[in-house]
């Protein structure tokens, strides 16, 4: 039985939303055959909607935010996991309809929680994060897709947050020729060390929307959604492939068939909260294998898990670079 643990709390009345540090109990924690012992999470822009209020991220109110974690199981009568094993977890309503992750102990399903590979740290599975476990899942919709690096260039939108940043590091080592869309021409050489081969300004693509212009890019993962995705869906040559996976500029898409119906472009929708677990293990096993970890690193900063409230709205403003660790104390 635990006895108290700190976790932040989200409460809701007449007066609006608020958060403040707390102490739960076991008693406290929600049903699930496994209990974790969180030793870090990180910040999604999800995180910072949940925590702002800026979207109804949070649907269970009281709420422990955090939509991902890695730690240590404590308690386990799930027969894939024992006390000791490190484990990360991505979404399955977590932060959202399950007690998250800024928190000392989380208790989930074992089901829900996949074994940390053996050549990942714990730091490193928030390094990577929902973004960019996120990043992964893109990159493997682009392959099913049958996009290979021969096909040509990938833009990935959003470049220097935290999906933008991890897809650039993947696709690069892969072998694909990379161009990253910023609205932060100051980090050039940021998205140039991860790998990307070209820059392209957002204001170039957040604009009105052109639903066919001069075929560009092989395939392109987008974080950003509304305008930018249409005209990205414009600029994709013939029988290319876009995978989407954000709302950065807006959660509208006010473009044309055009690209898919003259083109024949495939659009890929990219989830990772409700991922099967088979696809999920898929994820962690190649970013094991093609993650560059110097790079990873380069991109990830470590702040105190306290700092979580000061890092929200920093991440909804886009001020975030890449991406950030919090290490639970
Ligand atoms: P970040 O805040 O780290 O990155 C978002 C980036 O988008 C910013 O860094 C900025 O890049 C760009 N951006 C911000 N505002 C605008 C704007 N108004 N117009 C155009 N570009 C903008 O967030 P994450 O990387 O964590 O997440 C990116 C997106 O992906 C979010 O919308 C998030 O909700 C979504 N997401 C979806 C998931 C899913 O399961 N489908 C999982 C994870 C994330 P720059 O400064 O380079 O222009």
């Amino acid at each position: 039985m635990l006895t108290q643990f700190e976790a932040l709390q989200l409460t809701k009345d007449e007066n609006g939303q608020r958060a403040a540090w707390t102490q739960l109990t076991d008693a406290d924690l929600m049903d699930g055959d496994v209990t974790v012992r969180i030793t870090h999470s990180t910040v999604n822009y999800k995180d910072g909607l949940a925590i702002t209020g800026k979207a109804p991220v949070v649907r269970r109110w009281p709420m422990v935010p955090g939509i991902d974690f890695a730690g240590v199981v404590e308690t386990s009568s799930h027969a894939e996991f024992k006390p000791g094993d490190k484990v990360v977890l991505n979404g399955w309503g977590t932060g959202e309809t399950h007690l998250g992750a800024y928190a000392q102990y989380s208790r989930v399903k074992g089901d829900w929680l996949v074994p940390l590979p053996a050549s990942i740290s714990s730091w490193e599975a928030m390094a990577i994060g929902t973004a960019g476990y996120t990043a992964m899942l893109c990159v493997l919709a682009l392959e099913g897709q049958g996009i290979t690096p021969e096909k040509g260039t990938v833009l990935v939108t959003g470049a220097a947050g935290g999906v933008g940043s991890v897809a650039i590091a993947l696709l690069s080592k892969l072998g694909y020729t990379v161009a990253g869309s910023t609205g932060r021409p100051e980090e050039e050489a940021y998205l140039r060390g991860l790998g990307a081969a070209g820059i392209v300004s957002r204001q170039e693509l957040s604009g009105p929307v052109k639903p066919l212009s001069r075929e560009r890019w092989a395939a392109a993962i987008d974080t950003v959604g509304s305008n930018t995705l249409a005209n990205v869906l414009g600029q994709v040559k013939y029988g290319g492939s876009v995978a989407a996976c954000g709302n950065a500029q807006g959660m509208d898409l006010p473009g044309s068939v055009a690209p898919f119906i003259l083109r024949a472009i495939t659009l890929a929708g990219v989830d990772s909260a409700m991922v099967p677990k088979p696809k999920r293990l898929q994820a962690w096993s190649r970013l094991a294998s093609d993650l560059d970890r110097q790079k990873l690193a380069s991109m990830s900063r470590t702040r105190p898990w306290r700092e979580v409230l000061d890092i929200a709205p920093e991440i909804i403003a886009g001020k975030v670079r890449g991406r950030i660790v919090l290490e639970v104390s």
